[in-house]
Order: structure tokens, then sequence, then C-alpha cells
């Protein structure tokens, strides 16, 4: 099989990397495997990229380590600021062709990736900023001693990768650890490997030395589990499911004891008081549920609506979700695309099916979009209980549950009923409302009058079952240092 294939994407047509980037070099998998990947639009094979397996993981991580300790470890941090720079504008130019490949790849409407692509060259420029401003400290202790710390790099990282914002992920692991000092090998998501080999090509472009960042395809029981378990690799960067964070804790116990640092799922709150403003808070919460085809971490799929307005807000929401255009990622007007897989398009419509077997109202959608292509309609519950199976799982679809309260206490409660703890939300025009609930509830991300709002200068990160340390702002550069004291006697 070569190692490059001309896609024909409906916006654009460009040449496609299949081969897995190690060493600066883009080579076939040791085992000679290879596995194809489905445009969920129409559920046929856009091509078949190399497949790594557990020996190309250890070649990958050989890779990274020579990397580590010579050319890395002598380009200076200003320098390494530039490549994040020269590589976060390399992103802008090549937007057309990044968005159209996740387009074709992950399902995303055209101009959803287009916001992503922004959002991962402004991040890694961010990180750039970074670079030359990290520093330790003096601290005294008595005359006769001189105590500082450094910052210094964890090592070689590995980064495992989801399929819902294969290049914004990419972007969020790359930055942080190159911007402080360390090398990489990430392994992309099995369904959605084709964005972020074309990524590798602007590494090459950028001038980043060989062996500092390897990007690998293939699965996560073979490839993945070999980076969890790796005895040379300092640390993991895992984002995904809380089952597979769980396995990749485990595996980095029983064998170097590497950090780990998980973004994990979530089963959002998402709260409207009777005082909201009504219209801004549907547009939020429809925004909330839906962006991304509801396939994000931090989607508000439990709505609690206040009493006073639940008739009302039921009305104009699913008023509203009507008109999400639902269809071809690559058409102008579409908001929802396709889910990624079959196999989540089967575990959603599971979930709806739960649904309307379990006696919660069926507001709208609840069925497949089309006859061709993953796509389900935006489907809203309402009354929702909740001892019921859609108000406790994480469903990563188009599908919301609504529930009623009387009393902010109540509100709370429920909202903090979930072993998940990654994002929530509260819409009232009260202040002190917004304030005192805010503190209240038990989510790493707390919106007021808003939802989904990332950028890459305010952490993100879960509590509870929703993961372990924080990304983004100031505050990922600690995941990917370790403090270093040095004590000298005078
Ligand atoms: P997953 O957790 O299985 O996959 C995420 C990544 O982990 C992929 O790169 C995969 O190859 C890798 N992986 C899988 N098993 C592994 C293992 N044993 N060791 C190391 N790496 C491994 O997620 P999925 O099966 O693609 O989706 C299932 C559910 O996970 C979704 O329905 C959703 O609830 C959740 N999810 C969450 C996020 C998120 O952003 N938090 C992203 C994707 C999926």
């Amino acid at each position: 099989m070569s190692m490059t294939q001309k896609i024909e994407t409906p916006s654009i047509t460009y040449e496609q990397p299949l081969g897995l980037f190690i060493d600066g070099k883009f080579v076939k998998g040791t085992e000679g495997k290879t596995f194809e990947t489905i445009n969920p639009s129409n559920e046929k094979p856009i091509v078949a990229v190399h497949e790594a397996g557990p020996e190309d993981v250890d070649i990958a991580v050989k890779a990274a380590r020579k990397a580590l300790n010579g050319v890395w470890a002598e380009t200076m941090p200003s320098v390494r600021g530039q490549y994040l720079n020269k590589l976060g504008d390399l992103f802008d130019e090549h937007i057309d062709t990044l968005a159209a490949i996740e387009s074709l790849d992950n399902g995303k409407a055209l101009s959803m990736a287009k916001v992503d692509i922004g959002l991962a060259s402004g991040c890694l420029r961010y990180y750039g900023g970074w670079a030359d401003k990290i520093h330790g400290k003096v601290i005294d202790t008595d005359p006769e001693t001189f105590n500082y710390t450094r910052h210094e790099p964890v090592g070689v990282c590995g980064q495992i990768i989801p399929w819902n914002f294969p290049l914004l992920m990419w972007a969020w692991k790359i930055g942080p650890a190159l911007a402080t000092g360390n090398t990489v090998v990430l392994k992309t998501a099995e369904q959605t490997p084709l964005s972020a080999l074309y990524a590798a090509t602007l590494v090459e472009k950028a001038g980043i030395p060989a062996g500092v960042v390897n990007i690998i395809s293939g699965f996560g029981k073979t490839a993945g589990a070999a980076i969890a378990s790796h005895m040379d690799i300092d640390k993991v960067a895992f984002t995904g499911s809380t089952v597979v964070g769980r396995t990749i804790l485990q595996a980095a116990a029983k064998s170097n004891l590497k950090k780990v640092t998980l973004e994990l799922g979530g089963k959002s709150p998402n709260i409207v008081f009777n005082d909201a403003n009504i219209e801004d808070a549907i547009s939020w919460v429809n925004f909330g549920i839906f962006f991304n085809h509801g396939q994000c971490c931090c989607a508000g799929s439990r709505i609690y609506v206040q009493s006073g307005i639940y008739d009302k807000f039921i009305e104009q929401f699913k008023a509203r979700t009507q008109k999400n255009v639902v269809g071809d990622p690559f058409a102008a007007d579409t908001f929802q695309g396709p889910q990624v897989s079959q196999l989540q398009f089967d575990r959603i419509m599971n979930y709806i099916q739960n649904g309307k077997e379990s006696g919660a109202k069926l507001e709208t959608g609840g069925e497949r979009h089309g006859k061709e292509g993953y796509f389900i309609q935006p489907t809203i519950f309402s009354g929702v209980s909740e001892d019921m199976k859609i108000m406790q799982e994480e469903i990563f679809g188009p599908v919301c549950s609504i529930s009623k309260f009387e009393t902010e206490d109540e509100v709370i409660k429920k909202g903090n009923e979930t072993t998940y703890g990654l994002a929530a939300a509260v819409h009232t025009t009260n202040l002190n409302t917004a304030i005192r609930v805010s503190n209240s509830l038990k989510a790493g991300t707390v919106w007021v009058n808003c939802y989904n709002m990332l950028s890459y200068q305010v952490p993100f990160g879960g509590f509870k079952e929703s993961g372990i340390g924080r990304e983004l702002g100031k505050y990922a550069l600690a995941n990917y240092t370790q403090v270093k004291s040095v004590r000298m006697r005078l």
C-alpha cells in the first residue's frame, strides 16, 4: 500500500498521508497491517491507513526518548515557542484542508470544523507564548543555604485522544507538552485518523525536529494499551471514556507508575430558573446539548427547568430544536452532521429506545434521520426521573433529558447526584442565585447564562469520575512539568 492517496472531498481535493509519523518520517507499521476509516455520512470506507501495534509504539518511544535527550534538550525555550507559533500559523494556512478532513472523517459540519481549527491554532500559539516563561523560584530558608526550584519536562509523553474533536484534542495535548520541553507519542482514535496525519505534515513544515512529535494510528486495545503500560513513557494524557480511563490508570500503576492525567465523560446538569431570559436560555441549552451532535464530554444532557416556566420552556425549546438543520456536513447551513460510527449510532438508538420504554415523554426526534449515514434526529425527552438510565448515563449523542424542579436546594442536590463532575450551567438573571448555585455545583466548569464556551486560556477538567488534572491555561503546564528542588550549602 502506498504512503499517500489523493482524496476528493466535496470542498477540496488533497493528498492524504497514510503512514505512521515516527522520527520525522511516514512509515509502515511493523506488522504490515492497515485499517479502513469510514465516512459517517455515507457509511463507505474513505481510505485505509497503516496500523501501529506495540512494536511501533516502542519504536516511536525510542525516537521520542532520543529527541528528548538530544535535539529537544538543546533547543532554547524561546525557539520551542517559535515552533509552536509557526505550527499554529500553518494550521490557519491549511484551515480549508484540515476542516474538510474533519468533516469527511468525523462528520462534523464544515463551519464547526473551521471553528475547531481556529481554536487549535490559537491553542498552539498560546502555548508557544508560554514556552519561555516557565521558571522556578528562589526559596529562602536560612543564611547557609541557597534553594531554588526548576520546572523540568516530565519526559516522553504518551497521548491518547478521542474522535469527537480530533484536531482540537491534538492541539490541547501537543501545545503544552512541547512548550514545557517534552516529546510525544500521540495515538489518534481509530474512527478518525486522517486529520492528525495531515497535521503531522505541518509538524514537518514547521521544522520541529524529528522525534519530538510522533503520531500513530491504531486501536485502543493494542497501540493504546501499549502506551499505557510502556516502561519508558513517563506520562500518559488521555481523553475518552471513564471505563478506559480506569484501565489506563491501572496499567500505569502496574508498569512504571507513569504520571496520568485523564479527561473523561460527563452527564452535565443545565439548570434554568424561572427568572432566566428564556429565549437566551433556550438558545444556549440547544447549543449545550446538540453542538457537535451531542458528542461532547461536557454536553448539557440533564436539563432542569423550574416549574414556573416548565411548560413554556418545553414548547419553545422543542420549536427551536426542530429548526436545527441535520444533514450533509459540507452543506453551508448544516448544524448537525452524522454520529461518528455505527457503534455510536447503535448505542444512542438503544438509549432512545430505553427512554421510550421507561415512561419518559418523547417531545421530538427519537428516530434515525435519512436513509444512509449515522444521522439521528435531535431528541428531547421530558418528565425524566432521576433513576432513569437516560438521566444517569452518558449518551454521547443528540439526546437530552428534561426534569422539573421547584427550589434551588432541590436542583443543587439533583445536579450533584451523579458520579461525573465535568461541567454544569445555570441560567438566571439573579446574580446571587448565579453565584450561590455555581459555588454549590460539583463540577470543573460552571457556565452562567451560556454553554460550551471553551477558551485555551481557561482551565478545563473534571471533578469526581470526570478526570484527573486540568487541561488548558497555565494549569496544563503543571501536568507536563515536574518540580526539582536544588538545595545548596553555602
Ligand atoms: P474510548 O474511551 O474507548 O476511546 C478513546 C480513545 O482511547 C481512543 O483513542 C481509543 O483508541 C483509546 N482506547 C480505547 N481502549 C483503550 C485501552 N484499553 N487502552 C488505551 N487506549 C484505549 O471511547 P469510545 O469507545 O470511542 O467511545 C465510547 C464512549 O466514550 C462514548 O460513548 C463517550 O461516552 C465516551 N467518550 C468520551 C470522550 C470525551 O471527550 N471525554 C470522547 C470520546 C468518547
